[in-house]
């Protein structure tokens, strides 16, 4: 039997809970000396970007796919329901993952994120001991912690309620901007969120990524309201590193060298956020009204839940830039770049030339956006990207947030108004500073002595010592 310590991760499927926890594990191998086993569960066919992450992993990070829950069975549902669906058809192949790890390993924890609670029945059942990752702030820690009482005390949707949702140490967040989970109390997903409660004061430690600069109000109130019944573990911002499709990305990167200092403004929504048609024209149309530089990472359109390329390769199969308005590559050549479907946003970000992000608010992309001190405008789609667009701009005020017209289209006059102003206005260079202050922050946060550098060393010795006893 191996001898050091193992820990088991479960990732729910989608690149935005994936790589979070793909970081932790690189973070926890490169400072501390464990065996991690990664365990995928997968809708259809691995995707492309996945199966590249998880091949570049270092040799003490194993991954193991759990057999895929196929497309067809999930057709038409939507993607929270979707995940929670393979989660629950997932549950007898992890036991026999988990009972082999048991039997071959010295397996210490299995760390799930907050899709996989009901897996940490079967890590109790094999007395493995059981974390909660939370690839999120920590407003959403708060908000399930807190729905058992709010499912009590409110009778109607969330989203009808007059007043806005006030949670410790939290800005205050109307319903409707609260994550997708609860929108709906029919639904088994708004049930698994509310068991997920429970799981937060049985589990040995929720690890949330954030980070104490950020989200310390909010860590400190949980902290003190459950006396003890909580340990959380800020230990972020853990981002991507490396890039995923470096080739295909190495054009825009090449067009980026040329363009003068801060003047482009990148355009993404996550790795698989959609626009509806008619918002897709109408943000070409502010794009080429702002007269700013671009750079568009540009998705088929849809018209749903603003998700449709989330689990799969789908949108490759189609040409996404067949979708722009007639004429608008050529007039707008010089002025941006439309790349299909996907660019390296690590390396954009980080690239000198860009200086500004209209980011769909995917708490990867938020994360980092502030490793990298580039301001954001805020468009949410789905998930709990409208509560990090509330904190990001309500609170944090590092990002603006265009308004939506009567018919709940954003128009292109609005779009290019919020676009200069961020990159060439008064409010732009103030918003511009507060993010470079969080940049510094989030960079002490991860400095040798800091705060979150600190809380993994306290997790990762609290697994130590329990495998020496
Ligand atoms: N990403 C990327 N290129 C793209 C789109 C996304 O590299 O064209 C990466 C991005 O850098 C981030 C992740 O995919 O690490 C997206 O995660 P996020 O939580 O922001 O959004 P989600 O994909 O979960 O909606």
């Amino acid at each position: 039997m191996e001898q050091k310590p193992h820990i088991a991760i479960l990732p729910s499927p989608g690149m935005g809970h994936l790589i979070p926890l793909v970081e932790f594990a690189k973070l926890l191998i490169l400072h501390h000396d464990f065996h991690i086993t990664c365990i995928i569960p997968t809708i259809g066919s691995p995707s492309k970007a996945m199966k590249e992450v998880l091949q570049a992993l270092p040799n003490s990070i194993d991954h193991v796919f759990l057999p895929p829950v196929s497309m067809e069975e999930l057709e038409g549902v939507k993607p929270g329901i979707q995940i929670t669906l393979t989660m629950t058809r997932s549950l007898p192949p992890l036991r026999d993952v988990l009972t082999s790890l048991v039997a071959t390993t010295r397996l210490v924890a299995l760390v799930v994120d907050l899709f996989g609670t009901d897996a940490l029945d079967v890590a109790k059942e094999l007395n493995v001991s059981t974390y909660i990752f939370y690839p999120t702030n920590a407003m959403v820690v708060s908000l399930v912690l807190h729905l058992p009482k709010l499912d009590e005390t409110v009778s109607c949707e969330y989203r009808d309620l007059p007043e806005p949702v006030k949670l410790p140490g939290c800005v205050p967040i109307h319903g409707r901007d609260l994550l997708d989970p609860v929108q709906d109390r029919t639904t088994e997903l708004y049930k698994l969120f509310l068991r997920s409660a429970k799981w937060m004061r049985l589990v040995e430690g929720i690890i949330v990524n954030t980070f104490m600069e950020l989200d310390g109000n909010v860590i400190k109130a949980l902290e003190e309201e459950e006396d003890k019944s909580l340990t959380l573990y800020t230990i972020g911002p853990i981002i991507q590193s490396g890039s995923i499709n470096q080739v295909e990305g190495s054009d825009c990167l090449r067009w980026l060298d040329n363009q003068p200092r801060g003047s482009v403004l990148f355009v993404c929504f996550g790795s698989g956020g959609t626009l509806a048609y008619d918002q897709m024209q109408e943000l070409a149309l502010g794009l080429e009204l702002s007269k700013q530089k671009f750079l568009w990472v540009v998705r088929s359109p849809n018209n749903e839940s603003g998700q449709a390329a989330y689990f799969s390769d789908q949108t490759l199969g189609n040409n996404p830039l067949s979708f722009l308005p007639e004429g608008f590559k050529e007039r707008t050549k010089g002025q941006g770049l439309v790349v299909p479907s996907w660019a390296p946003q690590a390396q954009v970000l980080s690239h000198g030339s860009t200086g500004g992000f209209l980011s769909h608010c995917g708490w990867n992309s938020t994360l980092e956006s502030i490793m990298q001190g580039i301001p954001l405008i805020a468009w949410p789609l789905f998930a709990e990207q409208r509560m990090n667009a509330v904190l990001l701009t309500d609170d944090l005020q590092v990002a603006l947030r265009p308004k939506a017209n009567e018919k709940n289209l954003v128009d292109g006059e609005e779009i290019a108004k919020v676009i200069n102003s961020l990159m060439v206005g008064e409010e732009g260079k103030k918003i511009r500073n507060r993010m470079k202050d969080l940049k510094i922050a989030a960079e002490k946060a991860l400095s040798p002595n800091g705060s979150s550098t600190m809380a993994l060393a306290d997790l990762a010795s609290h697994w130590t010592n329990q495998h020496n006893s």
